[in-house]
C-alpha cells in the first residue's frame, strides 16, 4: 500500500475550506477598484486591533517591515542598541539593521529556545534603547520579566509575534503584551494572506499616526512628504482575504493545538527526542511543532528517516543569529550563546496544520519507529 506524503503545511487544504468566501471578498475588491488602501483594509486592521486586544493596527506589506517600521516609529535608529534573542528568524535582527541601529543577540532559554530573561540586564548599555522578545513557534516569551527589566531601564519593548496570532499569555493576547508588537500575514502563518503581508498593533495612538506616514511614503496629505520612507501598505487584496481568515483563526489554532496533544502525548514517553512542555499560564499558537534530536541521535538521520516514510520535516532554524553571513563580523563564537547554538544544532519540525488528520498524525508517529 503507498501512502501519500504528510507535508509540514498544506496551503491548499485550508482555502478548500474558505474558497467561497476569499473568492467572493477578493471579487469585492475588484469591483470598487480600491486596491490600495482600501476600505477592507480599515475594516481588517479594526478586526485584528479587537482581536488582539489593543486600539490601533497598522497594516504593512511584511513581517519584516512592520518590525523594522515600529522601531522607526520609536526613533530607534544610528547609534541605539536594541536586544533580540539569537535564536530567532533573521528579520528580527535584521529589522534593526534596517533601522539604522545594532542587534545585541542575546541567548535564549535551554528549555524553550524563548529569550532568557535572566541574560539581558548584562547586555544593556547606555544605548540600549528597545527590546524585542519573539514569540517563537508560537510560545509567549516570558514577558512580566522582559517588562519588568525594561521599565527599570527605560527601553521600548516590541514584541515580534510573527508566530503567535492568538497565542495567550495569562489570559492576554500576544501583540498587546508590549508597547507594539509586529505581526507577519506570510502565507504559511497561523493567519496569512494570498502573500506578503504583515501588521504593528499597539495601544500607542502616537506610534500609530506615524506608521500611517511610514509605510505610505512618509505621507499624510497626497503630495506632501514629510520625511524619507518606503511604500510598505497591507494590500487590500489581502486584507480582505484575512477579514475572511481571521473568523476561523480560533478554530484553526484550537485544530492544532489538538494536534500538538496527541504528538506531546507521544513524545513525553520517549528519550530520543526532547519535548517542550507548555508554560503555566500560556497557551501556545503552536505555529510550528519543534522538537530536539538527543540521546546521540543525529538530527539528519532522525529526518531522513521521516522522508523514507512520506513524512517532511524542517529545521526552524538550522543557524542561530550569529552563525549566519550576515553576522559573522560580530565574530560571537558559539561559546558565547551556547542555547541557542544547540537548539540550531538540535532542533526540527513535525508537519503542524489545522487541516491535519488523525491518519496523517498516525503517519507522522509511525514514521519513528520505521
Ligand atoms: C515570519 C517571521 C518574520 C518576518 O515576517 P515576513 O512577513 O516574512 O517578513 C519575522 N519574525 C519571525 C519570528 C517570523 O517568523
Amino acid at each position: 500500500m503507498s501512502q501519500s506524503r504528510v507535508p509540514l503545511v498544506d496551503l491548499a487544504a485550508q482555502y478548500a475550506t474558505i474558497r467561497e468566501e476569499a473568492e467572493a471578498a477578493i471579487a469585492e475588491v475588484h469591483r470598487s477598484s480600491g486596491y490600495i488602501l482600501g476600505r477592507a483594509v480599515e475594516e481588517f486592521e479594526q478586526a485584528f486591533a479587537a482581536y488582539c486586544g489593543v486600539k490601533e493596527c497598522v497594516g504593512v506589506g511584511s513581517g519584516s517591515d512592520a518590525l523594522h517600521l515600529v522601531l522607526r516609529a520609536y526613533d530607534i535608529g544610528p547609534g541605539d542598541e536594541v536586544i533580540v534573542p539569537a535564536m530567532t528568524f533573521v528579520a528580527t535582527a535584521f529589522a534593526v539593521n534596517l533601522a539604522g541601529a545594532t542587534p545585541v543577540l542575546v541567548d535564549v532559554r535551554a528549555e524553550d529556545a524563548l529569550l532568557d530573561p535572566s541574560r539581558i540586564e548584562a547586555a544593556i548599555t547606555s544605548q540600549t534603547r528597545a527590546i524585542i522578545p519573539v514569540h517563537l513557534y508560537g510560545r509567549p516569551a516570558n514577558m512580566q520579566a522582559i517588562n519588568d527589566i525594561a521599565a527599570q531601564h527605560g527601553l521600548v519593548v516590541i514584541e515580534d509575534a510573527a508566530q503567535a496570532h492568538g497565542a495567550t499569555y495569562h489570559g492576554r493576547r500576544c501583540g498587546s503584551l508590549g508597547h507594539a508588537a509586529a505581526f507577519s500575514f506570510y502565507p504559511s502563518k497561523n493567519l496569512g494572506a494570498f502573500g506578503d503581508g504583515g501588521a504593528v498593533v499597539t495601544n500607542d495612538s502616537t506610534a500609530a499616526a506615524r506608521l500611517r506616514t511610514l509605510r505610505n511614503c512618509g505621507s499624510k496629505r497626497k503630495y506632501f512628504h514629510d520625511e524619507v520612507s518606503s511604500n510598505s501598505r497591507l494590500d487590500t487584496i489581502h486584507a480582505a482575504v484575512l477579514s475572511v481568515k481571521l473568523k476561523y483563526l480560533d478554530r484553526w489554532n484550537e485544530q492544532r493545538r489538538q494536534h500538538a496533544e496527541v504528538y506531546d502525548r507521544f513524545f513525553r514517553e520517549r528519550i530520543d527526542v526532547g519535548m517542550v512542555e507548555e508554560t503555566a499560564g500560556c497557551v501556545s499558537s503552536q505555529h510550528l511543532y519543534v522538537l530536539r534530536s538527543i540521546a546521540c541521535r543525529d538530527r539528519q538521520q532522525v529526518i531522513d528517516q521521516l522522508k523514507r516514510s512520506g513524512v517532511d520535516a524542517g529545521i526552524h532554524y538550522p543557524f542561530a543569529i550569529h552563525q549566519l553571513d550576515a553576522y559573522r563580523h560580530l565574530n560571537l563564537p558559539d561559546e558565547a550563546l551556547p542555547q541557542a547554538s544547540r537548539w540550531a544544532a538540535e532542533c526540527f519540525s513535525l508537519p503542524m496544520y489545522p487541516e491535519l488528520t488523525a491518519q496523517q498524525l498516525q503517519q507522522v508517529l509511525a514514521a519513528f519507529d520505521s
